[in-house]
């Protein structure tokens, strides 16, 4: 089931309250879950010498991070406002990890300066983009043809990012020769994979990677990171993954690389869905139905709020609430419907022709598994604002942790100086 029966328990009985002191549409993560989750990763993978950088792309609010730094999370970074927000947050130096592609100078001195974070570089050639040489460093390994990807991210060898197969070696090589003492090995190649086997072949594919490269280089792996993609079920039914069973086999592979090797290096992981996106909802109100071809029914959100219905065609599980009796589920007859935006784009539906029980005007909506690449991926375009984050907490309150897009934000880019270049 996509959201929680524990969590719809503690939600949904107080929505309508939420929805009126707060106004809709907003998301609103729930801290317990999001504990609750950080601490399974934690207990599963402990013999590894485990440590998840939480990916700050998923959901990059000051209250979400300052949680996972409660759990001792660090950070996956990849530009320099994510940067700053997870030192805002109290992280440093290797607490964050800098996996970014397509780097600018510019971002690798903000990733070393200001107490500085492990670079995780994409490519050989950044390698002469650094401002100085770093005594830690980590590479992007793409398998290319030796591995296939799923579709969210694509087949490694059609995939932008990562060090090939032929030129991993040299990378380390390059750095070892230019002074680096400390390493470390990352990889990223999937999203949304469910299925365990996947990852696990993932981590035995990084730890024999350590062995050559340790044997040829003479040098010494303190970490490899598996990057994130463990996938959530979003549809009813859909089998989540089985992360119990994934930590054991990793922590078999683990037992045998010791026993051969004397010691083995940590294993990180950079996860934002699987960290968060259970644990969010979008709520929404019923605001206009239209009978023409189809039915429709228009809520006060858009996929400012949401953009992977429109962008990936991706299902998000939908519950109505009828807000005079919220804790009963919502007893009509089942209407086949478009659940739409206000974009004057078509694809800005949340649902496309999904069986829901009858819909009424002022109902609300709970479109869920918003927690991760959610809010974070949201737009401006046709002056659509995005909406409002709300925490509920564990304590069972409710705090605002984003106030709502206001015009002043959206024509904020206008207040400039004159500049005109006469030719
Ligand atoms: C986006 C991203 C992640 C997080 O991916 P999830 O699918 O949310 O787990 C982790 N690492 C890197 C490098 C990423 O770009």
């Amino acid at each position: 089931m996509p959201m929680s029966t524990d969590l719809r328990k503690r939600l949904f009985p107080v929505l309508p309250e939420i929805a009126s002191h707060f106004g809709t549409p907003f998301h609103i993560y729930d801290e317990t879950g999001i504990r609750n989750t950080g601490e399974q990763l934690k207990r599963s993978f402990a013999a590894t010498g485990f440590k998840e950088f939480f990916a700050v792309k998923a959901l990059p609010n000051p209250r979400i991070l300052e949680i996972m730094r409660s759990m001792e999370f660090g950070f996956d970074c990849s530009s320099t406002p994510e940067l700053v927000l997870s030192r805002q947050a109290g992280a440093k130096g290797e607490e964050i990890m800098f996996t970014s592609n397509n780097t600018t100078e510019d971002e690798f001195e903000e990733a070393m300066a200001n107490g500085g974070s492990i670079l995780n570089l994409d490519d050989i050639t950044l390698i002469e983009k650094l401002p100085e040489v770093p005594e830690l460093i980590s590479f992007r390994y793409n398998p290319g043809p030796l591995r296939t990807g799923n579709e969210i991210i694509g087949n490694p060898v059609e995939a932008k990012y990562g060090v090939s197969h032929d030129q991993i070696i040299g990378a380390y090589k390059k750095m070892r020769d230019l002074g680096s003492r400390r390493f470390g090995l990352h990889t990223m190649l999937v999203s949304n994979e469910r299925h365990h086997e996947y990852m696990v072949e993932t981590v035995k594919m990084l730890l024999d990677l350590v062995e050559e490269i340790s044997s040829k280089l003479g040098i010494h792996f303190e970490f490899i990171n598996m990057g994130g993609g463990l996938g959530i079920p979003y549809k009813p039914g859909e089998p989540p993954l089985d992360v119990e069973t994934m930590a054991k086999e990793i922590i078999r592979l683990y037992e045998m690389f010791r026993k051969n090797h004397g010691n083995a290096p940590a294993l990180f992981m950079e996860s934002g869905r699987y960290m968060t996106g259970p644990h969010g909802v979008l709520v929404t109100k019923a605001i206009n139905e239209k009978n023409i071809y189809r039915r429709y029914v228009g809520v006060d959100a858009s996929m400012s709020a949401l953009m992977r219905p429109g962008m990936y065609g991706a299902y998000h599980h939908i519950d109505v609430i009828n807000p005079l009796k919220p804790e009963t589920r919502v007893d009509r007859p089942l209407q086949t419907v478009d659940i739409i935006g206000s974009l004057c784009e078509n694809i800005d539906k949340f649902a496309v022709q999904r069986e829901l029980p009858e819909i009424r005007m002022g109902d609300l909506l709970v479109i869920q598994d918003t927690g991760a690449h959610g809010h974070a991926m949201g737009f401006n375009y046709n002056a659509k604002l995005r909406p409002r984050e709300l925490m509920l907490n564990s304590d069972g309150s409710v705090s605002l942790i984003r106030r709502a897009e206001t015009m002043q934000d959206y024509f904020a880019t206008l207040n400039f100086e004159e500049d005109t270049l006469k030719l």
